[in-house]
Parts: C-alpha cells; structure tokens; sequence
C-alpha cells in the first residue's frame, strides 16, 4: 500500500476530535494512600477550602480560541485539558487557584502523587532518577563559560538535582549553591544528604522571592519539573530575568508532550500524561513561544522538552510559532486504538524500528531548523539558496526513506513517519516561499 503523505496527514488533522476525546479513561494505578488524598482533595474543593478558577485567556498568546482536548486528567478527575488555537500551548482549566497552591503541595501533591503519607518513607529516595543532575549538567556544560559560579534550583526536591550536577562537573567552583524547596520534609533530607556528601549547598524553604534574599545574581537557574506547576508565567519569567545574570544559563525541563506515545509510564496516552497539578502542557516550540515572550533565548531543547536558555532582551516580541496543528494531529494520531495498541507492543523488532526512525526524525529537525535559522538571519542571497536546495533534496531523501518505513501494517510508524512528512510540507511551503 502506498502513503500519499498529504492526504494521510489531513485524516489526522481535518474532521471531529473524536480520534482525540475517545477512550479517556485512565490507566494510571493508584494506592489506598493516593485515593484517600484525592477524596479529600474533591471534598476540599467541595467544602471552599480549595478554589478553583477558568482559565480564560491563553497565557502564551492572551488570545481565547481553545479547544478541549481531554475532559479528565490522570486520575478521572474533572480537570479538562485546553489547546490554543492561536500558538499550540496547552492549558488545563479549571485549575487550583494560586493562594491555595502552597496548601495544596503541603498536603496532597505527594500522597496524591507518590501514594505516600510521608515523603521520608519514598521508596526511592528520589523525585527522579538519580543520573538527573548529571544529564542536564551535560546539557548546559557547552555554555558555560566562568569558572566562578552562583548556582539556584527553584524546586530542589530531595536536593539530588543540584547535587548531582556539582557533583558531575569538575570544572567550575560553585562560590554559591541554593535549592529552594516549599515541602519541609523534603528540605531535611536534602540537607542531611548535602552533609553526607560533603557538598555545601544551602537548602531554603521557599521560591523566587526567597531565592532573592539569599543572592541577587545567579549564573546558573535550574528549573526542573517545575514550571509547568506555576500559573503566572510572565511574573516567574520576570523573576527570572531579575536574578539571572546577563551572560547566565537558565535550564527549562517539563515533562514534553510530543514523547507521550514513548512513556510506559502514561501508558502511551494523552489523558494519563495530563495532571491538574500542571497547569499547562509544553511541547518545544510552546516552551520556546513561551520563553522569548519572556526575554530568553533558546541554545538547544528537544521534544522530551529539556531546554537551555540564555537572557536576550531584543527577542522580546518576536511572533509566535504556532503548532497547533501539529499538536492536533499528534493527538489524533495517539487516541487512535490501533496505534495505542502497537505503542504498547513489547517486540523487539518493533522497538528497534522505531529507534531508527527516531534518529531519522531527529535529523529531520536538525534540517528544519537550519533552515528556519537561515530564514530568521533573512539572508537570502543565491548561496544561501544553493545551500536551501541542498537541504531540501537531503531532507526529501530522507522523507522517502521513511515513506518506505511505513508501509503502515505498523500503525506505530505512523507518528515518525508523519511528523517528518508534516515538518516537510512546512519547509516545502516555505522554501518555495522563496524560488
Ligand atoms: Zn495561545
């Protein structure tokens, strides 16, 4: 059988939101720990001691035109999930107000969340895995270029983030290092593990604003799993830009929408990844739509949505890149039973396949965005073109290879082979743009 690219995409893309709203029922396995909080988190709302609020305008692009996505969140809960017309972004409303957040953390996020009463019997010890702070570490480690260095996590957890990544680089001296933390359980561990290593890092109770109070400047801000928790955005993102030194490196990790059909964890769907504690899900380009609206350039990121950013006033009002379509087709593509069912597939061959074209898809974007640099630098002259047809017949080379691929028994394919066609069809219109 043979693909006609376009027209596959538009089944994906046209048409009703049924292949996205159906089968939302929530695979996620919960504890009698965890059902007995979200009891009470119901009745709390119930009760007005908790509020909840709509969320009205898109916080990326303040325009209103959403459609709904999910009608549930991970646990069945009524949480609905908003995608954004206008850039992509997706919101979840309604949402706890934020006076009632710090309570809400305090007292239901972990036993919601990890099944736990206490923090200090977690099984693992851990919020992630303990190679996090080392990955990102590797992450930033290109752009660092002082040897001297003020170091904050905002969010820090059980304190294994900063500590790894001070453990992992032999080469600078961290003449500060602050992990700002709300839950106090947290705190003592982190600090009793900071001890135990030898590793002088100040563990504080508290966010931005206290973060201040320790030190005005920092080089390195780390926010991981942490900023799709916030609602204000833009007062974060002027927090920010306040505490961050000019040639500092700020490092943006939330959990990437675009890799759902890759996490057991969510059991490869949509309304398992959603969650009302995260108030907005971020694929790249959102976290990025989001970011220069706020002052801060992207180095690198990727569709796990693990991003290094830089400060950069002068990217302040430049547009928006909209992937709302894309983020409808990858919906679509993942609410669809069969590919739901190859997704959960634990062949190896399957598995293997799949690695292959994720490398294929990561060199696509690759393509894409040099081209898109080289249309940003607006320098188009008849090199830059030569080098523009050059890109364009390696990239089509390598969009049939994948046509190949999927030859579509496989519906997991589909999502490799159909994202690279629709990264295809964007650069093809806008490399004709310019002949
Ligand atoms: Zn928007």
């Amino acid at each position: 059988m043979e693909i006609k690219g376009d027209r596959v995409l538009n089944t994906y893309t046209d048409g009703d939101l049924s292949l996205v709203l159906q089968n939302q029922l929530s695979g996620v396995k919960t504890n009698e720990v965890s059902k007995k909080h979200l009891i009470r988190l119901q009745n709390e709302i119930k009760s007005g001691r908790l509020n909840l609020e709509s969320v009205v305008s898109c916080v990326c692009c303040g325009r209103d035109d959403f459609i709904n996505v999910s009608n549930v969140d991970r646990f069945s809960l009524p949480f609905t999930s908003l995608l954004c017309q206008d850039c992509g972004l997706i919101s979840t409303s309604p949402r706890l107000k934020e006076e009632d957040l710090p309570y809400y953390y305090s007292e239901l996020y972990h036993p919601i969340n990890f099944g736990r009463e206490s923090m200090e019997t977690h099984k693992h010890k851990h919020l992630f895995s303990a190679g996090q702070g080392l990955k990102i570490y590797k992450k930033i480690s290109p752009y660092i270029t002082k040897g001297s260095l003020k170091i904050l996590e905002i969010g820090s957890g059980m304190g294994d983030v900063i500590s790894g990544i001070i453990k992992a680089d032999q080469k600078s001296d961290y003449a500060l290092a602050v992990g700002m933390e709300y839950n106090r359980e947290c705190l003592v561990m982190a600090r009793r593990h900071a001890k135990e290593n030898a590793l002088d890092i100040q563990f504080a109770e508290g966010g931005f604003n206290e973060a201040k109070l320790i030190s005005s400047k920092y080089n390195i801000i780390i926010l991981s799993h942490v900023f799709e928790h916030l609602i204000d955005l833009k007062l974060a993102m002027e927090q920010l830009n306040e505490m961050l030194e000019d040639d500092g490196l700020l490092y943006v990790e939330v959990p990437g929408l675009f890799v759902n059909h890759m996490k057991e964890y969510y059991n490869y769907t949509f309304v398992d990844y959603t969650i009302h504690a995260h108030m907005y899900n971020f694929s790249a380009q959102s976290l990025v739509n989001v970011l220069v609206s706020g002052g801060f350039e992207c180095l690198s990121i990727n569709e796990s949505v693990e991003g290094v950013f830089k400060k950069n006033k002068n990217i302040i009002g430049q547009p928006i890149k909209n992937n709302y379509q894309q983020v409808l087709f990858y919906l679509k593509l993942i609410g669809d039973k069969d590919f739901l069912k190859f997704s959960r597939s634990k062949d190896s061959k399957i598995k293997k396949i799949n690695k292959e074209l994720g490398v294929l898809s990561d060199k696509i974007i690759e393509c894409k965005a040099i081209i898109d640099s080289l249309e940003e630098k607006n320098k188009i002259n008849e090199l830059l073109l030569m080098e523009k047809s050059k890109l364009l017949l390696e990239y089509k080379l390598k969009v049939n290879l994948i046509r190949q691929y999927s030859v579509v028994k496989h519906p997991f394919l589909k999502f490799q082979a159909y994202a690279c066609l629709f990264n295809w069809l964007i650069i093809k219109q806008n490399v004709m743009k310019l002949y």
